[in-house]
């Protein structure tokens, strides 16, 4: 079906005044994520205030066979969010009510515009918390964080995004409306379709509310121990002994001498010479404190140059604060391929060793945080402003990271998602049965295929 002008102007009729906007320049801000990635022209991007703007959205896409690109804030690495040629931006930002928060189930019922740490702050109120914690928090949303299925720094205790996922609203690619799952804890009605919907990257359909599933929040502060390690390989032996030992850290996150280096040259943060790794960890248990004495130890074992343990509130925000700046200090290095892979926690040290030998066999600077307590590394591959997409090098090094990625037990992405960006490799993790299937439960949902086509499978 040709796609003509008049076609978007129909859809401007169907919704209120000022929901759809077609004014390229405009259009350019919504129509990009955070990679590097160019995308294509929309024919509009629709502001979407509530459920029946998107049912509206999707009956017309239906209607014209127009591709839709759901969109939160944009903070995808994947390319998940780049709009394609031709296609219709659907943002659902300003759904943001939280429309219920029930301590007595330890649930809230949101909107997918809802900012990640504003619900976490809106939870604490009740002396509850949202615990999955991505480092985008502060400008992320749920609903693109129930879409990529948002990993975070809190996940080796508490889970990912899915682990907090009881139900969900989904307008389908028809705009007929679904609701899948429940609001209780328990629940195994019929197949699990919610924890279908959550990483599904906006190709099964439009995520317009959410019930989430609350924790307690600690009573108490967490204690934190900030470990310097004079080898990479240390360090991640130190956490793969951490984890083994079962001092069931809140968070365990592991930066590389390239990354605190960028945060230094921005910061100064005061880096020696000599630290090749740095650890952070902490246990918000109600032994914490000697959790992190346990913690300590271990790092000292492994080689440790110097560890701090802390239990102050502020120290640990610093530290916390430096883990957060990595990826803004990287990006003021160059442009930035930021990857994901995730190996079994045991194969970390090995995983580490392999970054650093694509780094310099491809003479490609790589600056590494991991979510090391998840096996979770992002290498980052850093090339020069400017330069549309990476250069060759950079894809070779890339190539070689995902490929001892899998030979470890790994996988191509522990939580960004495949959006366009990792499409190209995805044979190489998953055989043509389990390509057939996806596509598969694709068409089911999705038969004409305009629900973020190109993406994700
Ligand atoms: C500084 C920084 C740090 C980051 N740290 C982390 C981290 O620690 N962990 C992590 O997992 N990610 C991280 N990310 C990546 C990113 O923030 C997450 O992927 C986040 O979940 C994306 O949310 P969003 O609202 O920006 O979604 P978008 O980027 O707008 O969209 C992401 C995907 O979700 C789909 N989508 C969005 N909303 C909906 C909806 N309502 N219904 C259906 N589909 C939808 C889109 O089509 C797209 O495929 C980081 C990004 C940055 C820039």
């Amino acid at each position: 079906m040709v796609v003509s002008s008049s076609t978007i102007d129909l859809l401007v009729k169907a919704l209120p005044h000022g929901r759809v906007i077609t004014d390229p320049d405009v259009m350019d801000s919504y129509a990009r994520d955070r990679t590097f990635l160019d995308p294509g022209a929309p024919l509009g991007v629709v502001l979407a205030a509530g459920r029946d703007d998107v049912v509206e959205t999707m009956r017309w896409a239906t209607e014209h066979r127009v591709p839709v690109v759901p969109r939160g804030a944009g903070t995808g690495l994947a390319g998940g969010a780049t709009a394609t040629e031709g296609s219709v931006v659907l943002s659902l930002a300003r759904m943001a009510e939280i429309r219920e928060l029930s301590p007595a189930d330890e649930i809230a019922v949101v909107e997918p515009g809802v900012i990640t740490a504003d619900l976490d702050a809106a939870a604490r109120e009740h002396g509850l918390m949202y615990a999955p914690d991505p480092s985008s928090y502060e400008i992320s949303t749920i609903g693109g964080n129930l879409a990529t299925n948002a990993g975070g720094l809190r996940c080796v205790k508490y889970g990912v995004t899915r682990d907090s996922a009881l139900g969900l609203e989904v307008v389908l690619a028809d705009g007929r409306i679904l609701n899948t799952g429940r609001r209780t804890v328990k629940g195994v009605t019929g197949y699990d379709l919610t924890g279908l919907f959550v990483g599904s990257e906006g190709t099964l359909g439009v995520i317009t509310a959410a019930t989430v599933r609350l924790r307690r929040a600690p009573l108490t502060a967490p204690a934190t121990i900030a470990a310097e390690f004079g080898s990479l390989r240390d360090a991640a032996s130190a956490v793969s002994a951490i984890i083994a030992a079962g001092c069931q850290p809140s968070l365990l996150e592991l930066l590389d001498r390239a990354t605190l280096k960028a945060i230094d040259d921005w910061r100064n943060i005061g880096l020696e010479p000599s630290v090749a790794a740095m650890l952070i960890a902490q246990s918000d248990a109600a032994d914490g404190a000697d959790a992190a004495r346990r913690m300590h130890d271990l790092c000292v074992e492994h080689g440790a140059s110097f560890v701090a343990v802390s239990d102050s509130p502020a120290e640990t925000e610093g530290l916390i604060g430096i883990r957060r700046m990595a990826y803004p200090a990287k990006e003021r290095l160059g442009s930035c391929l930021v990857e994901d892979v995730c190996v079994p926690r045991s194969a970390l040290p090995d995983m580490m060793t392999a970054i650093e030998a694509a780094s310099a066999r491809h003479d490609v600077l790589i600056c590494t945080v991991a979510h090391a307590g998840d096996g979770n590394l992002h290498p980052v591959f850093v090339f020069d402003h400017g330069v549309p997409e990476p250069p060759k090098q950079v894809w070779d090094a890339a190539d070689e990271v995902f490929r001892a990625a899998l030979d470890l037990g790994g996988t191509l992405t522990g939580e960004h998602g495949v959006g366009l960006l990792k499409r190209r490799w995805l044979e190489l993790e998953s055989g043509p049965l389990t390509r057939d299937l996806q596509a598969g439960i694709k068409g089911v949902f999705d038969p004409l295929g305009i629900l973020n086509p190109g993406k994700a499978i």
